[in-house]
């Protein structure tokens, strides 16, 4: 069984960086009477900017393997260059990450790949800055290559150029979803604290990445998080981690209720029903915008007829907000369709303008 599936969620705790020895063991020793299996540190930090607290570097893995054989909890540092790994491996570290901002980067994952070629350490890879699930997944390939075995991807969320909804790093929940989808095996760990960037919001999302069915969870945890030298905000006390970890409600995928199982199939059938009929309407949707391409090339207009275009968005976010649908999840909608239509009917003007080319 995978390393990362032996307990759900399968927790991984501890500060942003490593301060101190006395920081390290403190944490250490409170995460160890708890649900954690995985204690994390940083101990090379990408920061943003220089002059900031970069790290503790080998001193700091000095600390983390002392932590590991008093409290018996396994370590997991960051790794973004081959002597770090090999710095970790001689320190006894147990599992490795691949920070997002490495994760961006082909030539350094293989790099690191290359540098774990035959050995055998858990590999956690976190989603790469930008919204890229092929760039994520991409990364994962290298170290699934290389022979590394248990993996896991970390959801942490993207960058954008404004805080949208409150988050600093954009969950995009699609991603993460997508990517379980293409490796069902593959376990995923949600980071709240880098997602939320902001204490106060890490249960919420952490609720919610249960319900999306991840495996696990990776919060930072330090003893006095406003003092931290880094990522302050987004921290919590062992204290309130316990809290949030007990407060979460964990639900299943499957279920023995027959009951609940039998309502299930009733509403999915009449859900398949539905869907049956949504994609024939669209069918005579599209041939209507077939018959509507022909008649604009005899008169000669345009495919794309932004009036027209304008009247859709109103019309249709009007209904949908008549029917409790939010306009935005229908305009989002129409532009797919409304794409379609107007791909086709472009081909149709195509056509005839290379008969007349003949
Ligand atoms: C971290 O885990 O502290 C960190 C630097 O994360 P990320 O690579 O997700 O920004
Ligand atoms: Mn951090």
């Amino acid at each position: 069984m995978s390393f990362f599936k032996k307990a759900r969620p399968f927790v991984i705790a501890g500060p942003c960086s490593a301060e101190t020895r006395e920081q390290v063991l403190e944490t250490a020793h409170e995460l160890s009477a708890m649900n954690v299996q995985l204690f994390r540190a940083g101990v090379w930090k990408p920061r943003t900017r220089p002059g900031s607290f970069e790290g503790n570097g080998i001193e700091a893995l000095g600390w983390l393997q002392e932590a590991k054989q008093t409290y018996n909890l396994p370590a997991a540092i960051e790794v973004a260059e081959p002597a770090h790994i090999e710095l970790a491996l001689k320190h006894g570290i147990d599992v490795l990450w691949i920070g997002a901002r490495t994760t961006v980067n082909p030539f350094q994952v293989q790099h690191l790949a290359d540098a774990l070629r035959g050995v055998e350490i858990p590999v956690m890879v976190k989603n790469p800055v930008n919204a890229d699930a092929d760039l994520w997944e991409g990364a994962i390939e290298r170290f699934e290559k290389v022979g590394i075995k248990d993996l896991a991807a970390i959801h942490r969320g993207f960058s954008g150029y404004t805080s949208a909804a409150g988050y600093r790093n954009q969950p995009n929940w699609p991603i993460p979803i997508e990517l379980k989808r293409r490796k069902p095996e593959l376990a995923i760990i949600c980071d709240p604290s880098h997602i939320t960037g902001n204490r106060s919001r890490i249960a919420e999302v952490a609720q919610k990445a249960m319900d999306m069915h991840f495996d696990g969870l990776m919060i930072e945890t330090h003893p006095h998080p406003d003092e931290a030298w880094s990522d302050a905000a987004q921290q919590v006390t062992p204290q309130r981690l316990k809290e949030i970890l007990a407060g979460l409600v964990i639900r299943e995928e499957y279920t023995r209720d027959m009951s609940g199982l039998m309502q299930l199939e009733y509403l999915r059938q009449l859900m398949d029903s539905l869907d049956a009929e949504i994609i024939d309407l669209l069918g005579r949707r599209m041939e209507l915008s077939e018959q509507m391409g022909l008649v604009k090339k005899d008169c000669n207009l345009t495919a794309y007829q932004p009036a027209r275009w304008r009247e859709i968005v109103e019309t249709r976010g009007e209904r949908a907000e008549a029917h409790l649908l939010s306009k935005e999840f229908i305009v989002k909608l129409y532009e797919q369709i409304h794409h379609e239509s107007i791909r086709r009917q472009l081909a149709i003007l195509e056509n005839i303008e290379k008969e007349i080319k003949k």
